[in-house]
């Protein structure tokens, strides 16, 4: 990245693609055009990158390569998992974590509109759902529980192992969203007792429009598919995939998997250098959700009394981040995943979120934490002087 552009830090937002991702993408952009579902060498040949993808993802999450199927992003994934086994089952109840993505709750809005019984499983101070509340809200009657890996505002991982107990207990399908969570932490789906999980392509480094869910191989004549056509993804998924996205989600996740370690380690140790920076600069500051369980490459800081929509748009021209989650961007309201973790709509406004990763370097740290320090206190003495 260009040295006059902005210090991006906004990786829960999007990452900026590998330039090994768009090294793998760009044969589909010349000779290799084929339609991966045509029976001819062409085909064959583009077949071979869907394949790749399939395989990568799996080795990824700790599934057979047939259990996972290719979507149009992670949005697509939680659609077709609520959706989907809404349409397969007797059963009436869907259980739904306060902090979950728009692409969750909306639709288990429009569920609960179809007479499903919806309810919201509530989040502690850090935002981890409260297990307790979650084994008194689960019933013979709960047909799903969706509750997501990390948080894409607070980066907080919730205990996928128990809630998978719980879940196996009364039978319901436990889906988690993992957009935010594969790549940077290991999951075993087996292990972690999921049946349904969504993940995105642009999350780890790789190309936007592309993501996949995982359905564990028993329960997938539990899931209805949501699109129609061709048959594509044997009925699961109908349409014509784009093996350059394919490729890229392929040495995306094939990236992610052998540099886990080594982009943990190093946005671990930016967190800590920002944290503490942030922290010399402004003693006030708190910081949101869980330090002990979030993601390295994730945080949600408060700085009480100032305003972090006028805080970023003074410094847009030198760092990008955001507040609340960028999918309400435009809609200035306070975040509901701060407001379920108790903060107050002031508090919320004083929130931003840093996202960082595999390619911020400590001089962006610096001059963020640098910058952020300098505006705060510029702002809040404007404020008390007005
Ligand atoms: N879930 C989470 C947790 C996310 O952070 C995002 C991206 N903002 C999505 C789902 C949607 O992913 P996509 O952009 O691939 O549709």
């Amino acid at each position: 990245m260009s040295r006059s552009a902005p210090i991006y830090l906004d990786y829960q937002a999007t990452t900026p693609l590998d330039p090994n991702v768009r090294d793998a993408m760009l044969p589909f952009l010349e000779d290799r055009f084929g339609n991966p579902h045509s029976e001819h060498a062409l085909g064959w040949d583009a077949a071979e990158a869907v394949e790749d993808a399939r395989s990568a993802v799996a080795a990824l999450i700790g599934s057979a390569p047939g259990e996972i199927v290719l979507t149009g992003g992670a949005t697509e994934a939680n659609n077709l998992s609520l959706l989907g086994s809404a349409k397969r089952t007797q059963r009436r109840k869907i259980l739904v974590s306060a902090i979950e993505h728009k692409s969750v709750l909306a639709p288990a809005a429009v569920l609960a509109e179809q007479g499903f019984e919806v309810e919201t499983i509530p989040v502690q101070a850090d935002g981890t759902i409260d297990l307790e509340c979650l084994a008194q809200l689960i019933q013979p009657d709960t047909a799903l529980v969706s509750v997501m890996a990390a948080n894409n505002e607070i980066g907080t991982l919730q205990p996928l192992q128990e809630i998978g107990a719980l879940c196996t207990e009364v039978g319901a399908l436990f889906h988690t969203d993992a957009a935010q969570l594969v790549g940077k932490l290991p999951i075993d789906v087996a292990a972690a007792g999921v049946d349904l999980l969504s993940l995105s392509a642009h999350k780890i480094y790789g190309p936007k429009g592309i993501g996949a869910l995982y359905i564990a191989g028993p329960v997938r004549p539990q899931i209805s598919p949501i699109i129609h056509g061709g048959g594509q993804q044997h009925g699961m998924r109908a349409g014509t995939l784009a093996p350059m996205l394919c490729a890229g989600l392929a040495a995306a996740a094939q990236k992610a998997l052998a540099e886990q370690a080594n982009d943990e380690a190093h946005t671990r140790s930016l967190k800590c250098r920002l944290i503490g920076r942030l922290k010399d600069g402004l003693p006030e500051l708190k910081i949101n959700g869980s330090e002990a369980s979030s993601l390295s490459g994730c945080l949600n800081i408060c700085i009480p009394g100032i305003d972090a929509h006028a805080l970023l748009m003074t410094l847009q021209a030198e760092f990008a981040a955001s507040v609340g989650s960028a999918c309400n961007a435009g809609l200035i309201e306070p975040s509901y995943v701060l407001g379920a973790i108790g903060l107050s709509p002031d508090e919320a406004s004083a929130s931003l979120r840093l996202g960082f990763g595999r390619f911020t370097t400590i001089d962006d740290i610096d001059q963020a934490a640098a910058l952020i320090c300098e505006k705060a206190h510029r702002l809040s003495h404007t404020h008390a002087a007005e």
